[in-house]
């Protein structure tokens, strides 16, 4: 099956992937919908992937293995404990082989976009308010009430999905009972700390636990190459202040310093004092809050609409699975598409390679996030030993730490 007309409802991970795909397998013209006027390169957060799931991709072609990234190697779970011993870092619980390189959402998205086929169109500034199909096309509105028909309308518009809408409008991301803040920012004020950036090895995660939550600390590329930013992310209760009548967050720059000061007694009271230090070194602007959502649809497709990347599936981000997921799905559309005499072929075969994944995935969010947050042990019991056995208990079942690994029909 080849042509075809192709609009991309969000212009990120999944989008971009999807966008790239759908050229790839032969559509006349695909155009990319974003609503975000400005640089998506700005986003300045990190994630980490791990090594064998990117090999898969580049080998598949969705990425090249030359994207700007961070080696890890370890993951140091460390808590305060001071009557046990911890110093300024903490007590040392596990070094866990952690095969992962970390990213830079900016960098990584930047390397998707710049292989982008120059014949698609990108509208930056451009948010789809409605979509809706019939049986052989499906059309989007956008703010100005144009009506646009396609043949296909991909939702790669994330976790607040306006095509999810239409093609299940009962699956709603469910908040799971905690939030997360985060934050980043230039390496080189590690020296700043008593310490300095020796104490922490670069090639560590340190995630830091305390009775109610965890932060999971490690470096990422900076936008500007040669640089090295320091990344964050703050499991902990949501704060009083957060109303949370439908999926939402408190993007970058939006926090005043009250509630930011509460970020740092949180610290202060919780983290051994390097870790204290190093969360409370961020600046405002580039601090914020996001609550933690599990989401698993129970299709993908209805008519000519299908859903991508977190518009799908939202997984709880102990999991590190979640860019790579955006990823597979592009490939599995592929796969589909190239198996597939009609779109109705197509759309099914891409629904069934998906959703059972996605249930998994959510699955395994909701294990590691009780068990590292909601129900986490008493850490000042634990030793290596006891945190070896306490992380095979999460793995259980259908696997996928890191993502699945990818299957390839082609
Ligand atoms: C705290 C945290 C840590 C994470 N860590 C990792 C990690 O270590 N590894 C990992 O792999 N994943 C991680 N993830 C998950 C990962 O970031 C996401 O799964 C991934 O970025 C999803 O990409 P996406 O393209 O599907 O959605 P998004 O990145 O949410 O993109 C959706 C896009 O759609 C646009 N949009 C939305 N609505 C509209 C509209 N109506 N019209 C037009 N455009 C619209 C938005 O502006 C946005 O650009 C983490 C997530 C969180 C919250």
């Amino acid at each position: 099956m080849r042509g075809g007309s192709i609009a991309v409802v969000g212009g990120s991970i999944a989008g971009s992937a999807f966008a790239r795909a759908a050229t790839r397998q032969g559509a006349e013209r695909v155009v990319v919908l974003e609503r975000s006027p400005g640089r998506l390169e700005d986003r300045g957060v990190g994630i980490c992937i791990l090594d064998d799931r990117f090999a898969e991709l580049v080998g598949a072609g969705h990425v090249t293995e030359d994207v700007r990234r961070h080696r890890l190697t370890v993951r140091r779970w460390i808590t305060r404990d001071a009557s046990r011993g911890g110093d300024a870092r903490g007590r040392h619980l596990w070094a866990q082989p952690f095969a992962f390189h970390s990213y830079h959402w900016g960098v990584l998205w930047q390397a998707l976009r710049e292989r982008m086929p120059g014949n698609v169109e990108y509208r930056l500034g451009t948010t789809v308010t409605a979509v809706g199909t019939g049986e052989d096309d499906a059309w989007i509105t956008d703010t100005t009430g144009a009506r646009e028909p396609y043949d296909l309308v991909i939702g790669a518009d994330g976790y607040r999905s306006v095509v999810r809408e239409a093609v299940c409008p009962d699956a709603l991301p469910e908040y799971a009972g905690y939030v997360c803040w985060r934050g980043s920012y230039d390496a080189e004020r590690l020296a700043e700390l008593p310490g300095g950036a020796e104490a922490w090895p670069e090639q560590e995660c340190a995630t830091v636990c305390y009775p109610g939550g965890q932060v999971v600390i490690y470096r990422i590329p900076g936008v500007t190459p040669g640089r090295t930013q320091v990344n964050w992310v703050f499991y902990a209760p949501a704060p009083a202040w957060l109303r949370l009548d439908g999926p939402t967050s408190i993007p970058a720059g939006t926090l005043d310093d009250g509630r930011a000061d509460e970020l740092k007694a949180l610290a202060e009271r919780e983290l051994p004092p390097y870790w204290a230090a190093l969360v409370t070194l961020t600046p405002l602007e580039r601090t914020f809050l996001q609550p933690i959502y599990d989401l698993a649809t129970p299709r993908r497709t209805a008519g000519r609409l299908l859903l991508a990347g977190d518009a799908a599936t939202v997984v709880r981000p102990h999991n590190t699975s979640g860019a790579v997921k955006a990823l597979q799905d592009a490939h599995a559309f592929e796969d589909a598409w190239r198996a597939g005499r009609s779109w109705a072929a197509t759309l099914s075969a891409y629904d069934r390679e998906r959703v059972t994944m996605g249930r998994e995935l959510v699955e395994l969010g909701r294990r590691l996030g009780r068990a590292q947050v909601g129900a986490a042990p008493d850490w000042s019991t634990m030793d290596e030993p006891g945190m070896i056995a306490w992380w095979q208990q999460q793995l259980t079942g259908s696997g996928g730490f890191g993502g699945h690994a990818l299957t390839r029909r082609s």
